[in-house]
């Protein structure tokens, strides 16, 4: 397989990349890892005349973290992500989602900023990114503004970014006292993406019951999804045994995913279950709440 032709340039500054943008309009396409523009030009299904290439533009590549914020440049690798202590120490679920991308080549080149503009909804950035209910930050002609992530992705591979709009950070909140998290995910081989994953996100009050109660579900429609019925009924409660089969049951009854080649509806469905269930337990016992032991950082299956 052969990549199309195309004109490559390699701006310097943020600036220049968005005039380029401008100049260029739907001909033109960020390059940052390749991992999957690359991928989808030599398959032909996508055929930019223009690419971008960001990675020459400075301070993209940060990762920042403060009290109550993380903030992760749209460069940064998903390597340096499982690997960087400030970033495990803030937000531990994303760094242990990080491993569970395609292979240490992928993960070597691709990067933060291109998991979420290219908005797969099996991926495991946009699926944490959706549990955190993190904030997208991006710039364009007009300046920068902030995206909630539940605004950014709009269905399958696309997202709000404007034509010359590039995502500079994913902007996520730090871990706080009693929280836990939990990931789970079903794969048919290991570094194939995800057919269904789960993040779950637990805060409890001293009494060990649940404060702050968030699920999402990957692989069962055209972006991660908020799992509300399941939270409602987290919410408030003690979150034992029962409860978290209550909650994966509800995750079960709100998910209405298609049939693919890769596994029907039905299947989805039962496996979302499980995955919301496993991912639950973790994020109870990281919590320090009175399920099982955690276990490994993410499971998977
Ligand atoms: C073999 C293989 C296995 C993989 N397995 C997984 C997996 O299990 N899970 C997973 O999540 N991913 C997986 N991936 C994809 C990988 O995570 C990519 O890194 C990611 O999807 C895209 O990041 P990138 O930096 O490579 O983006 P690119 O391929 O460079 O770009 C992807 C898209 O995003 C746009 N874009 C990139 N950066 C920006 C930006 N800053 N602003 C605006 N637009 C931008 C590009 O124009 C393009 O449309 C796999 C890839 C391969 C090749």
């Amino acid at each position: 397989m052969y990549l199309p032709p195309f004109r490559y340039v390699a701006p310097r500054t943020l600036d220049e990349a968005i005039a380029l943008l401008r100049e260029h309009g739907d001909d033109a396409k960020v390059l940052a890892g390749g991992q999957s523009l690359l991928p989808l030009m030599m398959l032909g299904l996508a055929r930019p005349g223009v690419l971008v290439d960001v990675n020459g533009i400075p301070g993209l590549d940060r990762i920042e973290a403060d009290g109550d914020a993380v903030r992760v440049g749209a460069l940064v690798r998903h390597r340096a992500v499982e690997t960087d202590p400030r970033l495990r120490a803030a937000c531990p679920v994303l760094a242990d989602a990080a491993p569970l991308i395609g292979n240490i080549r992928v993960r070597h080149r691709g990067t933060v900023g291109g998991s979420l503009a290219h908005a797969d909804p099996a991926a495991e950035v946009p699926l944490v990114a959706t549990a955190l209910g993190a904030t997208v930050e991006v710039r364009g002609a007009g300046g920068a503004r902030d995206i909630p992530v539940h605004e950014f992705f709009r269905g399958y591979l696309e997202t709000a970014l404007g034509p010359a709009e590039v995502v500079t950070a994913l902007r996520l909140p730090a871990r706080g006292p009693r929280m836990g998290y939990g990931l789970a995910e079903l794969v048919r081989r290991s570094g194939d993406f995800a057919t269904v994953s789960a993040c779950a996100v637990l805060g409890l009050d001293g009494g060990g019951r649940c404060t702050h109660a968030a699920v999402a579900i990957g692989g069962v429609g055209p972006s991660a999804l908020r799992m509300r019925g399941a939270e409602r009924l987290l919410i408030g409660q003690l979150p034992g045994d029962r409860t978290l089969d209550d909650a994966a049951d509800a995750v079960r009854a709100e998910v209405a995913p298609e049939s693919d080649v890769h596994a029907s509806a039905d299947y989805r469905r039962a496996m979302a279950r499980v995955m919301a269930r496993r991912a639950l337990g973790a994020a109870v016992a990281r919590a320090g709440g009175e399920s099982r032991a955690a276990g490994p950082g993410a499971v998977r299956s």
